[in-house]
């Protein structure tokens, strides 16, 4: 049913995660130079690694093989890839709650949060000032509650694409909801969604119970298969994660391996994006505080090199929970998009004062960089900032995979669509140390395309067209 909260049927279904055998596998370590290189060489000629190949990469501690696997994933995301990093931003739209999730600051039991649901009217206030900030893509997230359901879900997100600022506007939406039945998410496509974002949190299913005592979220079967509901709907540009601190990393890793292998088997197409993200504190959760299995910052990067390399065609995320530092490195691993200019109040954006915002935030941001900023640091360390949609606004769904898969798909669109967005950025939001910065980087990027090559013409034409006030233009 599309209104009220679903009706939870998991009969017949048993879990696709073999917990035995992860840790079986992850039982078992080795430093072999030969093994660890012809495992890299694989992810390298472009195939997706096998639950034991992922496990070895995990286990590996020897510092100079590390060294080579993270160098392995800065050569994947290099020769694939290329340097663009897509850019979004997170709306929260409402923080009730009917689960209990004991890592987050929106839980039912939670008397700290002030609870707040956007009206439509304030909706469209915040999307007009990340509008007027020059966003084009946003992760709209709520709660899981009744008032939630996939009714509510569909308007907001119509309301998001019909409101307009000056020249801005959102081109893509995403969603980080509860999941839905089938029903549901059909109606939540039609509205013109992304990705649909579901993390399972832990996959390790003692820990997931005892994290989620009680409300839906506490029935591990009924999100572990969202996504399968979600492509039997049609949707099938979907975001997995994990929730990391919660159960060991290297298990988490593995399990959404073991996820991602289910998908590929039953619907032919893996996940469109990978997330991981690391508990933060947040109000009124002391749990959050002291995560039970906190992972230190050399084992997260060194888990995002292994999972560059095991599902080389997946996009990775990286939000602004994680310090600047260490998101710059995180780029050159793999990561294909942040967000920037996050703000994770509800109504945070429409502004009000600092101190009311935490009080409706979910957890704390470690990069309160705006998105001007992060723009132009991402120009100046030689990145190519995209906030391109064309594959989706194309009907060409999965883009990572076919940028991946489809030898010279990055070089004839996602380079060019990256260069127009990054130029109406320029003209039309960014400050003037980012527009020299912006500019500098386009005549880079410009110059390593041949003057003989007619996408050059073709492109060099769209620019100037920008210039003279089109919007849009993509390829
Ligand atoms: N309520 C929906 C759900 O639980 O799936 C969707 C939104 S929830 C607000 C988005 C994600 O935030 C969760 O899936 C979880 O991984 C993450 N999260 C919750 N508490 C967190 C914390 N303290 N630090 C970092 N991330 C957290
Ligand atoms: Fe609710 Fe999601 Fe937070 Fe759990 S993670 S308490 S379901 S908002």
């Amino acid at each position: 049913m599309a209104s009220g909260l679903p009706k939870l049927d998991v009969e017949g279904l048993t879990s696709f995660i073999d917990e035995e055998k992860i840790n079986e596998l992850l039982s078992k370590k080795s430093n072999d130079k030969v093994h660890v290189r012809e495992i890299i060489a694989k992810s390298l000629a472009k195939n997706r690694l096998n639950p034991d190949e992922m496990s070895v990469l995990l286990n590996v501690d020897d510092p100079q093989l590390v060294e080579e696997i993270k160098e392995g994933a800065r050569e994947l995301k290099r020769t694939i890839y290329g340097n663009r990093i897509v850019l979004f931003a997170p709306l929260y739209i409402g923080n009730d709650c009917i689960n209990d999730c004991v890592y987050c600051g929106f839980r039912k039991s939670n008397l700290d949060v002030v609870r707040r649901t956007l009206t439509i009217n304030e909706l469209e206030k915040e999307v007009r000032t990340l509008e007027s900030r020059g966003h084009k893509r946003l992760i709209l997230v709520y709660g899981e509650h009744p008032r939630y359901d996939a009714d509510f879900i569909y308007d907001t997100v119509r309301k998001v694409y019909e409101t307009k600022e000056g020249k801005g506007e959102i081109r893509r939406v995403n969603i980080n909801a509860a999941p839905f039945d089938i029903e549901g998410f059909r109606k939540i496509k039609s509205a013109g969604i992304g990705t649909f974002q579901v993390f399972q949190e832990t996959y390790h299913q003692k820990t997931y119970t005892a994290m989620h005592p009680s409300g839906l979220k506490s029935n591990y079967l009924w999100r572990l298969f969202a996504f399968d509901r979600a492509m039997e709907a049609g949707i099938d540009d979907v975001g997995m994660g994990a929730l990391i601190g919660l159960y060991d990393h290297k298990f988490e890793a593995m399990a959404m391996l073991y996820h991602t292998i289910h998908l590929e088997e039953k619907f032919g197409v893996g996940p469109h994006t990978i997330s991981f993200p690391r508990i933060e504190p947040a109000i009124g959760t002391s749990f959050a505080d002291c995560p039970p299995h906190q992972t230190s910052d050399a084992d997260f990067m060194k888990m995002i090199a292994v999972i560059r390399l095991s599902v080389p065609y997946t996009g990775m995320i990286l939000t602004a929970r994680e310090p600047i530092a260490l998101r710059n490195e995180a780029i050159s691993y793999g990561i294909s998009q942040i967000d920037a200019g996050s703000d994770i109040g509800v109504g945070a954006y429409g502004k009000e004062d600092e101190v009311e915002s935490a009080k409706k935030s979910q957890f704390v941001l470690n990069d309160n960089r705006s998105l001007d900023s992060v723009i132009g640091e991402l120009c100046e360390h030689g990145f190519l900032p995209s906030f391109c949609t064309g594959c989706y606004r194309l009907g060409r769904t999965g883009e990572h995979f076919m940028e991946f898969a489809i030898p010279g798909f990055v070089k004839r669109f996602c380079t060019p669509n990256a260069l127009l967005t990054l130029t109406e950025y320029l003209i039309d939001y960014a400050s003037p140390e980012v527009k020299a910065k912006g500019i500098a980087r386009i005549k880079e990027e410009l110059a390593n395309i041949p003057d003989t090559n007619p996408l050059k013409i073709e492109l060099i034409t769209k620019l100037s067209r920008i210039e003279k006030g089109e919007r849009d233009l993509f390829f």
